[in-house]
């Protein structure tokens, strides 16, 4: 959950998320929906998706044991490099090499690189550095969760975007800070152009009973798994207009990369002419809770449609 988003947003969706899953096997177990319903609102559904497969694959795959070597748990769904040496770390008091933005920021300036720490030599050299300087505990009193949350803390706390190097137990040493660089570092990457807009129009199919149709989008992409109105995309902001009779007015919704700019059409249906009779979706009634959440910009859009 912190992957992305704020530790004061996150702590009540955690909160409720063990209460709901207290075991790998509890998670494991449940649908998809009920654990993006717990999701819904966080965003970056990827994450929900892939924390239910990976409790799958350690029910099926490791015998319900949560893994502790760095290769079986990179091979969870969501897991990284840094993520698995994270765990390692601090949940088995292994050795486990993290380099997050915090410890990348850290050893950029301490190193006082000079290349972008997205590019994949000064990753390369990174990851080296951040193995060179993570402790080979002897096994009794062994600290190396203390170690992965000091290197982690020092970053996100001191050496964070404004650098408090005047009380940094590592300033002595420090190259950036001999240098009177530690502002400049570490290098930004080139400014990127802003995001691309994609176009489409929302289609809001709403019965005499007043139910709206919902599908359930494809499990990949936005929205992956999720109940939704029927989306269609256009090459254009022009074309999306042409088709958006009946439309309310235009939204934006933004994603990691790119905008979405949508156009809700509302379509009136007489009475169900089976068209939108599937297996994948449903009648939704706007006062009830969606299976498996709806995505934010439409919960938002049912609560205009509720009020209106
Ligand atoms: Fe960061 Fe300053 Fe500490 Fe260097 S001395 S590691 S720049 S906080």
């Amino acid at each position: 959950m912190l992957q992305q988003t704020q530790v004061a947003t996150v702590i009540p969706y955690f909160e409720n998320f063990v209460k709901s899953f207290p075991s790998v096997a509890d998670l494991a177990n449940a649908e998809l929906d009920q654990v993006l319903s717990s999701w819904a609102g966080l965003g970056y559904y990827a994450r929900a998706r892939n924390l239910h497969a990976a409790a799958i694959k350690i029910r099926d795959e490791f015998a319900g044991e949560f893994p502790s070597g760095q290769q079986d748990l990179e091979s969870l769904p969501g897991v990284g490099r840094s993520t698995a040496g994270a765990i390692r770390a601090q949940a088995f008091s292994l050795r486990g090499v993290i380099l997050d933005g915090n410890v990348r920021r850290v050893l950029c300036r301490f190193y006082a690189i000079d290349s972008s720490p997205m590019q994949a030599d000064t990753q390369k050299q990174l990851w080296q550095l951040a193995d060179s300087h993570t402790p080979n505990f002897p096994s009794s009193g062994n600290r190396h969760a203390d170690y992965a949350q000091a290197i982690m803390d020092l970053g996100a706390t001191v050496c964070a975007r404004q650098p408090k190097c005047e009380i940094c137990p590592l300033r002595t040493d420090c190259l950036a800070n001999a240098q009177g660089r530690q502002n400049e570092l570490p290098i930004k990457k080139a400014k990127q152009a802003d995001k691309p807009v994609r176009y489409a129009n929302m289609l809001i199919y709403q019965n005499p009973q007043g139910e709206v149709f919902l599908e359930r989008r494809p499990p990949t992409g936005i929205w992956g798994g999720m109940l939704c109105p029927p989306v269609i995309y256009f090459d254009s902001e022009r074309e999306a207009f042409l088709g958006s009779e009946g439309g309310l007015p235009l939204r934006r919704h933004t994603f990691s990369h790119f905008h979405l700019d949508f156009i809700p059409v509302i379509n009136n249906q007489e009475e169900s002419d089976g068209v939108l009779d599937s297996d994948d979706g449903l009648w939704y009634n706007l006062n009830s809770s969606a299976p498996g959440g709806l995505p934010a910009p439409v919960s938002k859009l049912f609560e205009e449609l509720r009020r209106s």
